[in-house]
């Protein structure tokens, strides 16, 4: 391992992470290992690869992400009425659940939150959880390498 490995495009980086927002809540950290991704790919957040570009394996900072470089800004356009019957009969629906609604065009499946509930129609909101928050993250670098022809051709690391 070479101390002096710096974090650059097309290297694999390993990092220790927490992740606060302004209230101090931690909302997300890594767990028994360290997140591992190929820098300069767009595979996290944009403002954190920024941050985290350039430092030395050893090093620890404080990153902090504004919305438009950490998962967008809140938007209202996001927030829709869908109707009762296109959730299965008997669904049990709080306001405050956290529900995955699949697109039926796309497939794509959403993290949704239940906002309101009427008796025709329940409002969802389709806004990532961490939509319109700044991001603190304290990042520490715990490795940094070569990725591989393979792993760069994949766009994973293996
Ligand atoms: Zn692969």
């Amino acid at each position: 391992m070479s101390e002096n490995m710096s974090v650059l495009a097309d290297k694999v980086v390993s990092i220790d992470y927490e992740l606060k927002l302004d209230d101090g809540q931690v909302v997300d950290q890594s767990q028994d290992e360290p997140l591992s991704y190929i820098h300069g790919k767009g595979m996290i957040i944009s403002g954190l690869e920024d941050g985290i570009s350039g430092m030395k394996i050893g090093e620890s900072k404080e990153v902090v992400v504004e919305p438009g470089e950490g998962y967008g800004e809140y938007n209202e356009e996001e927030i829709n009425a869908l109707p009762r019957e296109a959730f299965p009969e008997g669904m049990e629906i709080k306001v405050g659940d956290h529900l995955r609604v699949k697109e039926q065009d796309t497939g794509r499946v959403h993290q949704v939150r239940v906002l309101e509930i009427q008796p025709e129609t329940v409002t969802l909101d389709f806004n990532h959880p961490l939509a319109g928050k700044t991001l603190y993250f304290n990042i520490k670098v715990v490795d940094v390498r070569d990725a591989t022809e393979e792993e760069l051709e994949h766009g994973h690391i293996h």
